[in-house]
């Protein structure tokens, strides 16, 4: 199978979001976390393109701001907040100015941090940085949305898990626990909020081609890059990364009312991982 190169650091997708004719947002306001990069700004464009009106909440304000403008300048509704997920009086903060002006209909929890390493080459530190971004961080934007969305009848909510949480990646102990805890987290969630008329399903893609990748390839595998980048790929029988606009385009699907029927679901977008490989 024909392997992908190492991109160089200024990642472009090739593969741009296509206005739909079903899968509309319009009216609906969306909080995308992590939308200033990778497969969250590829949902903010995606959404945006369908209707949504985007707040972006990342750490990253500066990359969430440029996102927004160039939504914006693209005739959509988009604005950036800064905000850490991980810290929880902080998030009630960016909501709060958010809520001031307008109800959330739908949040995408997705920023993320990647962790490489075993159990024993896991730190105390390293442990608790993965937790606080990637459990924690969910944990509190739903703390903050969750009353909010009940006074306003309803809303949807998606995760970004991984299939990490249901394979537990080699060398990837820490991640791989946060990322069975958003789908626990995901899974509860649905069932206790269902009569509040809040859907809530996760997504767990196996490889996307974002900065994500590419950071993480570069930081633990100096002078490996192409062969990681090579390894990385064919750990999809498809032979590829996912393209982030992909991974989008479920998303849509998932907190447009067509999904109307589907709450508590863990969706693979795997290249074939689960299913298909020996
Ligand atoms: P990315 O690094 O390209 O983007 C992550 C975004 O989250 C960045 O804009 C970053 O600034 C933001 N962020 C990080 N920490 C934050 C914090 N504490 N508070 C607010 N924002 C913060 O990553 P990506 O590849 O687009 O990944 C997005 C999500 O998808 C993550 O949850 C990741 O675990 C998950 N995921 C990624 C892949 C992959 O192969 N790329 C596969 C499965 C799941």
């Amino acid at each position: 199978m024909k392997a992908q190169r190492v991109p160089d650091s200024n990642l472009k997708v090739a593969v741009k979001p296509t206005p739909a004719t079903t899968f509309r947002l319009d009216g609906k306001v969306v909080a995308v976390t992590g939308g200033a990069s990778g497969i969250g700004q590829a949902i903010a464009e995606c959404f945006a393109a369908n209707g949504a009106q985007i707040r972006i909440l990342d750490i990253d304000v500066r990359h969430g701001e440029t996102v927004a403008r160039e939504i914006v300048e693209g005739g959509g509704n988009a604005s950036a907040i800064g905000c850490d997920v991980a810290d929880q009086a902080g998030v009630a903060r960016a909501f709060q100015e958010v809520f001031r002006n307008e109800r959330v209909d739908i949040l995408v929890n997705n920023a993320g941090i990647a962790h490489v390493g075993k159990l024993e080459n896991t730190s105390e530190e390293d442990f608790d940085n993965v937790f606080s971004v990637n459990v924690k961080g969910i944990y509190n934007c739903m703390h903050a949305c969750i009353p909010h969305m009940k006074e306003s009848g309803g809303g949807v909510i998606l995760n970004m898990a991984s299939i990490a949480a249901t394979s537990g990646l080699a060398d990837r102990f820490a991640y791989s626990m946060s990322k069975g805890a958003v789908v626990a987290m995901t899974y509860s969630v649905a069932k206790d909020y269902l009569a509040a008329n809040i859907r809530c399903n996760c997504i767990s893609p196996a490889r996307v081609h974002t900065p994500f990748v590419e950071g993480f390839v570069r930081k633990n595998y100096p002078g490996r890059e192409a062969e990681m980048f090579e390894k990385l790929s064919e750990s999809q029988p498809i032979g590829r990364m996912a393209d982030p606009h992909e991974v989008a385009t479920l998303a849509l699907f998932l907190c447009s009312d067509e999904a109307a029927f589907i709450t508590g679901v863990d969706y693979p977008i795997d290249g074939g991982y689960f299913k298909l490989r020996g």
